[in-house]
């Protein structure tokens, strides 16, 4: 899909691209080919697509599995998907955030950028095989960054917990329809045990979640500031900022404060 096609069928399909609703539609077929290659799909695959827009995607898609469902949030492009494609696919109209998800196998989407997160977190909670994204690459360089690192973040560390994220491939903006200010990437997801354990999940997402609001702080401090733990308690890595920490080492820090917990409402 050309640039001037990319046009020609926002002209016709009367949508005035949004940007809440991350309307830049890609307009590299090659990218799109890749970006397609990467699911590896089988043709008994179920596949998820969400925001199938003028479909660069959906058109490969269903040349690839007999089995596809896309979500869309938008009228005027969902009207256009079923004109296209009929019965070649399934179409849910409304918002990927608040419709439950069909089962699936594979996971393909450029996804709108304002609902990036919590898309990405509704999925971990299916069991599939393989998601490929495309995400703003900053966020891109989050999901996927090394401890230490400037892009070290709450959600590498919550990704992690969950999957292997591997960036793929960089794509300019140039390669947008309407161009966005940033350049994105093709980011892959591979749901596996977390290879560490973790008492409480929820204890692990709290501790990661206080300790990356005052990243430069040593964690005991951001710890006692969100009133997570009480002088005296022997928990690890106190002194240490959450940035230089592992994630197997974050669940070091949450198993003990959950096994400290559990300590004091025995005595
Ligand atoms: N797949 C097309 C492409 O690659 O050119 C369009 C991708 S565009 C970045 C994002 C698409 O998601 C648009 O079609 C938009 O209408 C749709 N969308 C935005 N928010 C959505 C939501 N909450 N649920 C479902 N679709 C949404």
């Amino acid at each position: 899909m050309s640039r001037g096609e990319t046009g020609r069928l926002i002209a016709e399909t009367g949508v005035i691209p949004k940007k809440s609703k991350g309307q830049n539609f890609l307009i590299d077929e090659r990218v799109a080919d890749r970006q397609i290659d990467f699911a590896k799909i089988s043709q008994g695959d179920r596949v998820l697509e969400v925001g199938p827009g003028l479909g660069i995607l959906t058109s490969r898609l269903i040349g690839r599995s007999g089995d596809v469902t896309c979500i869309e949030i938008d009228d005027a492009l969902a009207d256009h998907i079923e004109g296209t494609y009929g019965e070649r696919l399934r179409l849910i109209r409304g918002d990927a955030v608040k419709v439950p998800f069909p089962p699936f196998d594979v996971f393909v989407s450029n996804l709108p950028y304002s609902v990036s997160t919590p898309i990405i977190f509704k999925l971990l909670e299916h069991d599939f095989r393989r998601a490929v994204v495309m995400v703003q690459k900053e966020f891109a360089d989050r999901m996927t960054a090394d401890v230490g690192s400037p892009d070290y973040s709450r959600l590498t560390v919550n990704l992690f917990y969950r999957a292997d994220c591997r960036l793929l491939e960089k794509v300019p903006s140039s390669r947008f329809k309407p161009q966005p200010k940033v350049d994105s990437a093709i980011v892959e997801i591979v749901p596996r045990p977390a290879p560490f354990t973790v008492y409480d999940e929820r204890e692990f997402f709290r501790v990661t979640e206080a300790a990356f609001n005052h990243r430069r702080k040593k964690i005991g401090t951001s710890l006692r500031a969100a009133k997570i733990i009480d002088d005296g308690w022997d928990i690890p890595f106190l002194d240490s900022r959450i940035e230089e920490l592992r994630p197997a080492e974050i669940a070091e820090i949450a198993n003990s404060i959950f096994q400290c917990r559990k300590e004091l409402t025995r005595l």
